[in-house]
């Protein structure tokens, strides 16, 4: 099947991109719409009933007029006008029919369109954040007008050790994101790092198959808080522990080699940058990388200006737009408890790395005296369903 490519966007200086659309009309119209009418009548040269006339006539109400437009997503989605010839609408029909021809298709594509994405929490609630503004939202609690919003999908982490061990078992879903959220201008990259949720921070550091009872009070969260984003050529190291360290120079000291014909790259900290500071493109993976090997794609697919139709409270940032919906890892053995052990070089195992449930876990590798059977390493496991 041939896939379309996407292209990223021209580099886009994001302070540039604001400095460019921010003007008083777009001031006044974000933070006091009632008076905006004033204005836009003496910036245009025009009366105010002309301004309002014009408001009216250009309303995106009326691409809802009952009777012209489809109700329901569905209706919007199946019913393409016949007199339409859009390029998009080609792909449309085209799908449709293959629909309609294949129903074992059309079962597999509503499958996976199903419980891909939970968004419907995130938006009742984002209603509510724009519908409950101003009023209660504390004076210093407020978004500070101009700003601009970007769309950030960030995607599943994968190690790379994980990868090289289990390279029977490519892991596809690594290019679907796990979650969608928007961030202010203003923010710093440490904001959006901080709600990074990754199983890998979970992770207990060490072997524990000598015994598996022991506390696991070491998570890898608190142990190796080091982590960086790449974007553009730059790393953005997060130094704000006293021993964290920056990942980013084994890489840069591997690309100044001239015969790699790499970089060069830049250095900045995390903790000083805001997403004001990026230069970027739309739509290009950039890389968020922590706990020295679990690598996420990071993608910014929007940037826009921040209006009255955001939430309005700082503290709702970044704001989890979507998430999206994954199948648990279930035991190998008796594939119905979620996994909680994986273990490397089991010899009890069909694959490697292997998962288990606690019962399967113990039963298989353990005797009656709770003595670990063969030689292998276990960890605990926490699926990346368990996480919010
Ligand atoms: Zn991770
Ligand atoms: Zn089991």
């Amino acid at each position: 099947m041939s896939r379309q490519r996407f292209e990223a966007s021209e580099l886009i200086n994001v302070r540039d991109f604001l400095a460019q659309w921010s003007n008083d009309v777009y001031i006044q119209c974000a933070t006091d719409p009632t008076k905006s009418t004033d204005l836009l009548a003496e910036k245009m040269n025009m009366s105010e009933e002309n301004v309002k006339e014009l408001e009216s006539v250009c309303s995106l109400d009326l691409l809802n007029k009952p009777g012209v437009e489809t109700k329901t997503r569905w209706d919007s989605l199946e019913k393409i006008p016949p007199q339409v010839n859009l390029y998009c609408t080609s792909f449309q029909k085209k799908e449709l029919d293959k629909r309609k021809h294949s129903l074992y298709y059309a079962r597999e594509m509503m499958r996976k369109f199903k419980y891909k994405r939970n968004d419907l929490h995130s938006l009742v609630h984002y209603n509510n954040a724009i519908t409950n503004i101003v009023k209660t939202v504390p004076e210093d609690c407020r978004v500070i007008y101009p700003d601009v919003i970007l769309t950030v999908n960030i995607h599943r982490g994968v190690k790379t050790f994980l990868q090289d061990r289990d390279e029977d078992h490519p892991k596809t879903d690594q290019l679907y994101p796990s979650n969608t959220l928007l961030v202010l201008g203003r923010q710093k990259l440490t904001d959006l790092r901080d709600v990074v949720r990754c199983v890998h921070d979970l992770a207990v550091a060490g072997d524990a198959s000598e015994n598996p009872d022991a506390d696991c009070q070491n998570y890898a969260k608190d142990i190796y808080k080091s982590g960086f984003f790449f974007i553009n050529n730059t790393f953005y190291n997060d130094l704000r522990e006293d021993d964290a360290r920056d990942y980013s120079q084994l890489i840069r000291d591997w690309a100044s080699d001239p015969d790699r014909q790499v970089g060069p790259f830049e250095t900045q900290r995390m903790e000083e940058t805001t997403f004001l500071d990026l230069t970027l493109r739309l739509g290009h993976p950039y890389l968020y990388l922590h706990q020295g090997d679990c690598e996420h794609l990071m993608v910014i697919s929007d940037i826009k200006l921040l209006t009255k139709e955001h939430p309005q409270d700082v503290r709702d940032y970044p704001y989890l737009m979507k998430k999206y919906q994954r199948v648990r890892t279930a035991c190998r053995v008796c594939t119905k408890q979620a996994a909680r052990w994986i273990t490397y070089g089991s010899e009890f195992t069909p694959e490697n790395p292997c998962f288990f449930c606690d019962v399967c876990f113990r039963s298989l590798h353990y005797d009656l005296n709770n003595k670990k059977i063969g030689d292998f390493e276990a960890y605990r496991f926490f699926d990346h369903q368990a996480i919010v």
